[in-house]
């Protein structure tokens, strides 16, 4: 945007008094309560839901493993979180340049959170004039006790979004099932570690939202710092059409003013705010444009008899200057392009992925050795995962090579879902056969229960040194 209309980070006032905003409703507050109080539910529920036996979304760190429904994946899969977190950083930046900080206004955590807290204080202690009337008033008995039920509500939901957070890791069997008996009274039997990040979560959270609230968003929040980048004359923000407001001033409903403008200076788009800025002020970086000043505005435009969108989503392009904002551009291109591509890639390479894993690696003390045959003798230690959600009996062979043989202690290995297991093999050379001092090899697992569905192979070498 326009630098005469954006508000720099260090122009912040980061000592402004307790924003107590007014709850308004409108289409853009519905919209914005069903996406956030939907994306809540579903952070509750995710961990409950169970597939093929499991939990369906379990970041299982002790284990090493990740299981997202029907994939497992291993430290060596780390490339695919890569590759998610790069999408997910993409379709940031799209969804930023076309639509600018929705995301901060409609999915944020730390938007739904302060949400759930300041809305806790509404209906505790009453809309905002009452509350700003508490803040001032000294410590009574109605203060103690309104003060104390928003603190335990406060406290309680730090602690449901703790226990969920954590039970993504540890698992929800774990979390909720766990516990012991201390001189007859039951107690969570959490290890140390659960009970740290049930801590750090629970603080945070209630750290957060109760008191941080808009100061994370434009003081800690690198997206918040950056996005003012990303904008261009073309993006679409919430923003005061102050061609037409101005100047502002009050006015007798139905009663024509010329020398004002539309705003009659109510300042309920102020009162509405969440952050506690001044949308007439121009677009600011704690603006999370969530819209709630278009619903307020829009209220009071009805109620003056005036047309609605005094506040709106718009375009610098379309107030400053009065064209049409250009949806197509260059910028929207490259990042559509980029994110074609990356989902592209990584369908591709998830849909390729086979749920078994082989890994070869070489005895090093002894490269090779000649048995009471004379045979060259080769040993090397091979790991199998089953990487299904399954349990599986897999066969290894060595594939045809002239010269070459496998011997192997086990015809088959069964392995439980998620399962490794490590075992010597040794390949035994006919050196009459085996010339070369490196010879090529290909050992190929198999699962056997089923047929062959899951095949992994390896290369590795034959050596006669
Ligand atoms: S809500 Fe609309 S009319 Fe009222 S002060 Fe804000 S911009 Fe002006
Ligand atoms: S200025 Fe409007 S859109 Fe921006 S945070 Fe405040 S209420 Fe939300």
């Amino acid at each position: 945007m326009a630098d005469n209309n954006y508000i720099p980070v260090h122009e912040i006032d980061a000592t402004k008094k307790r924003v107590h905003p007014r709850f308004v409703t409108g289409f853009y507050q519905n919209i914005r309560v069903v996406s956030m109080y939907f994306l809540f539910v579903l952070f509750l529920v995710l961990p409950w839901i169970r597939y093929e036996g499991r939990q369906a979304i379990w970041f299982d760190f002790t284990g090493q493993r990740i299981y997202i429904f029907g994939m497992t994946f291993l430290p060596q899969d780390i490339f695919f979180f890569a590759f998610f977190f790069i999408i997910a950083a993409f379709s940031l930046f799209f969804v930023t340049v076309y639509a600018g900080r929705v995301w901060c206004g409609y999915a944020c955590p730390q938007t739904i959170w302060t949400h759930m807290y300041q809305y806790t204080e509404k209906l505790v202690i009453g809309e905002r004039n009452k509350q700003f009337k508490m803040d001032k008033q000294p410590w009574n008995g109605e203060k103690i006790l309104k003060r104390g039920i928003v603190q335990v509500i406060w406290v309680l939901i730090a602690i449901i979004t703790a226990t969920t957070f954590t039970s993504y890791a540890v698992g929800t069997d774990y979390m909720y099932h766990s516990w012991a008996t201390l001189a007859g009274i039951p107690v969570p039997n959490w290890s140390t570690l659960t009970w740290t990040s049930l801590f750090i979560f629970g603080f945070c959270t209630y750290i957060n939202a109760g008191y941080m609230r808009e100061h994370m968003c434009t003081h800690i929040c690198p997206y918040g710092r950056f996005q003012s980048v990303m904008f261009d004359k073309d993006t679409l923000i919430v923003s005061y059409d102050y061609k037409r407001g101005e100047p502002r001033g009050a006015r007798k409903k139905g009663k024509e003013d010329p020398s004002l403008g539309d705003c009659v200076n109510c300042t309920m788009c102020v009162q509405v705010c969440p952050t506690g800025i001044d949308i007439r002020d121009g677009l600011q970086v704690e603006c999370i444009q969530c819209a709630a000043c278009i619903d307020a505005c829009n209220d009071i435009m009805d109620k003056v008899g005036l047309p609605r969108g005094l506040i709106r989503y718009s375009t610098e392009r379309q107030l400053e200057e009065n064209q049409p904002s250009k949806i197509l551009r260059p910028r929207l291109f490259a990042y559509m392009f980029v994110l074609t591509a990356l989902f592209a890639g990584a369908i591709f390479t998830l849909s390729g992925r086979v749920p078994l894993q082989l890994d070869i690696r070489r005895d090093r003390n002894q490269l090779s050795s000649v048995n009471a045959q004379g045979m060259v003798e080769n040993t090397y230690i091979i790991k199998i995962t089953n990487k299904t959600q399954q349990a599986h009996e897999y066969s290894i062979r060595l594939l045809p090579q002239d010269g070459l043989s496998l011997d192997s202690r086990f015809k088959t290995i069964p392995l439980e879902p998620s399962e490794s297991y490590d075992m010597p093999i040794s390949i035994i050379g006919d050196p009459k056969v085996i010339t070369q001092s490196k010879t090529p090899i290909q050992l190929e697992v198999v699962s056997v229960d089923d047929g062959g569905k899951y095949k992994a192979v390896k290369e590795n070498v034959f050596t006669t040194d």
